[in-house]
């Protein structure tokens, strides 16, 4: 199997500095404070200025060195307008704050723009005396108690989410839509539009066939492997399978573009990168299948083995591991390889399919 190449050695410093990745296509990243500590935005040539591409967090270090950026680098240029990939606050945390600041138009797909609206609204425990997972919906709690989750650690993560939405600046009121495979034409340059699902429900990649260059956002990392996660909000989605499904479609995309993707360092090697993200999900069917085989379990006890390399994790770190978990179980559930029986404790525990064509062969055999 081939490896990827990295064209540049290095990234931008997050301080603000641009760098040409393209002609007509800028390269620059803003901190997070978080264990990936980065994201990379980009800036693309427009008719009388420049659309970003993605925006960062909500905090006042990222609003500063936009500040910066539009003084120094940018001074005197317009721009003209705001694309976010996807609804997430790394990417869309300051869309609001930069269309309202410029008075430029956002450009998002239309379940992207209304889910960050929804981000932006966070739970808000009902009385101070509550504790913090008793403000969580009831539906939620059911998610993490089919999961077998252990309620002491529901607290830490109504935590987080509501400082999540904190990384949000109040959105856009309005917004142009994307759709997938619609084509978008920015200073001259035709991108087609293409729908990456599983990761969030309808990402946006931008491609530009004549050019060789694919805007991947988070749907194609060189290394890490994007979070597919079923969350509280949609237990029975099949996201595992979206995902693969969307694998499938960005395979088709001709020769091998210049992927610039939304964190670590742009690359070429498209197709082997899918088959690397494909060998990947494999890996964790054939132990989830493996685990089931041996015994039956919860969502949990699944997650706990199968990132069991991963040493010691924050009650958030568990929450994606098992929302992960929970979309390859999903995915495997829903073509029939494994079942669920919903025990007296309120938990799920998978089991393997009762399978009747193997039934009757090992009657007659
Ligand atoms: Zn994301």
């Amino acid at each position: 199997m081939s490896e990827l190449s990295f064209p540049f050695a290095a990234a931008p410093r997050p301080d603000g500095e641009l760098r040409d990745v393209a002609p007509g296509i800028k390269w620059l990243r803003m901190p997070l404070p978080l264990a990936l500590d980065h994201i990379n935005l980009y800036l693309l040539q427009d008719d009388d200025g420049w659309l970003i591409v993605d925006t960062g967090i909500s905090d006042a270090t990222t609003r500063a060195l936009w500040q910066q950026i539009f003084a120094g680098p940018l001074a005197g240029q317009r721009i003209t307008g705001v694309l976010c990939t996807h609804y997430h606050y790394d990417h869309a945390g300051l869309a609001g704050w930069l269309t309202d600041t410029l008075r430029v138009p956002l450009y998002m797909s239309h379940g992207e723009y209304y889910t960050l609206r929804t981000l932006a609204q966070a739970p808000e425990p009902e009385s101070e005396s509550q504790s913090q997972s008793e403000g969580l919906p009831w539906q939620h709690l059911e998610y993490f108690q089919r999961c077998g989750f252990p309620a002491a650690a529901l607290d830490d993560i109504h935590q987080v989410l509501r400082m999540a939405s904190q990384l949000v600046s109040p959105p856009p009121a309005a917004f142009r839509r994307l759709r997938h495979g619609e084509a978008l034409k920015i200073g001259g340059r035709p991108w087609q539009l293409h729908l990456g699902e599983g990761h969030v429900a309808e990402h946006m990649l931008l491609h530009n066939a004549q050019d060789g260059i694919l805007l991947a956002g988070d749907q194609l990392l060189p290394r890490i492997t994007s979070n597919v996660s079923v969350l509280p909000t949609e237990p029975e989605a099949d996201l595992m399978g979206d995902w693969l499904a969307s694998l499938g479609r960005l395979a088709q995309l001709p020769n091998d573009p210049l992927v610039l993707p939304a964190h670590e360092l742009p690359y070429r090697g498209l197709q082997t990168r899918i088959r690397q993200l494909r060998a990947h999900h494999g890996r964790h069917f054939d132990r989830l299948r493996q685990l089931c085989q041996a015994r039956e379990l919860t969502a949990y006890e699944a997650t706990l083995q199968l990132f069991a390399q991963r040493g010691q994790l924050s009650p958030v770190d568990r929450m994606m591991a098992l929302g992960e978990c929970l979309a390859h179980l999903n995915y495997l559930r829903r073509r029939g390889e494994i079942e669920r029986r919903l025990d007296a404790d309120g938990c799920y525990r998978y089991v393997p399919a009762f399978n009747p064509t193997d039934a009757a062969g090992s009657l007659s055999g």
